[in-house]
């Protein structure tokens, strides 16, 4: 799918008074792409990523998803776009603690009306994809930080979704673990899954093949990459853990 954000604008209503938050975005994101955002803290990424995502609407603009326009879905029609087309990753991994790794990625697929049987299906089928199936009767407790962002990267994908936003997916976790998060999202970009990773880490950054810089709710520039870094040859550099 191709995204289009044309003159996107978003403010709270914060003590009576409108705090602009958005300023005019506008950006594409084609199929398949990589795109990493970058920007002080309170720039806007997370209000660009829930807009984007249809966590959101804009207050003006539009938001087009393959020339459709999306940004004034209703509620409805709105969940019903998110759970097929798109999966959300988070810095803290934001898994259901008292349920099973199964379960956290079993869960959303409800919303789509499938049979438990189908369910199960498929949450297997994503556990699989990022090598978690033989963890999926653990709850998140017994799990690591990069197992637990497996999982989530699970859920993510279980409902079929193609475009990928994580917002700071690896900003909670070690240099090592980060790497392999950013190794699983480098194969899903391989397969044409087009992510959209907000960080903090000029590093990880570095791993996609565009960097759009975010300033005080506007785009302040871009810059492509041209080298982009490969998580699997910086792990295969690392030295081994003793
Ligand atoms: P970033 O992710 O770049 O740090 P955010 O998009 O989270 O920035 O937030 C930008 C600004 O918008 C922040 O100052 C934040 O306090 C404000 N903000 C975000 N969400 C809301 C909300 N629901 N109501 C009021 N203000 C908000
Ligand atoms: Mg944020």
């Amino acid at each position: 799918m191709h995204l289009e954000l044309q003159e996107v604008t978003k403010s709270f209503r914060l003590e009576g008074e409108d705090l602009p938050i958005l300023r005019g975005i506008s950006l594409n994101i084609q199929e398949g792409e990589f795109v990493a955002l970058m920007g002080p803290s309170g720039s806007g990424k997370t209000t660009l990523m829930n807009i984007l995502g249809l966590l959101d609407r804009p207050n003006s603009g539009e938001y087009r998803m393959d020339q459709r326009e999306v940004g004034q879905l209703s509620v409805e029609q709105r969940a019903r776009l998110r759970s097929r087309a798109l999966g959300y990753v988070f810095q803290n991994f934001n898994l259901i603690p008292r349920e099973t790794a199964l379960a956290n990625v079993e869960t959303p697929l409800m919303y789509q009306g499938l049979a438990s049987r189908e369910r199960y299906r498929r949450a297997m089928e994503a556990l699989e994809r990022v090598g978690m199936n033989n963890r999926a009767k653990h709850l998140p407790s017994q799990l690591s930080g990069g197992q637990q962002q497996r999982v989530a990267i699970a859920r993510a994908l279980a409902g079929g979704a193609k475009i990928l936003l994580a917002d700071e997916p690896t900003g909670a976790l070690d240099t090592r673990t980060g790497l392999q998060i950013m190794a699983l999202f480098e194969a899903l970009n391989r397969e044409n899954h087009t992510l959209i990773m907000v960080t903090h880490d000029p590093d990880i950054a570095q791993h996609a093949r565009r960097i759009v810089h975010m300033r005080d709710g506007r785009i302040r520039s871009e810059e492509a990459v041209t080298q982009p870094l490969q998580a699997e040859r910086l792990l295969a550099e690392m030295p081994q853990e003793t």
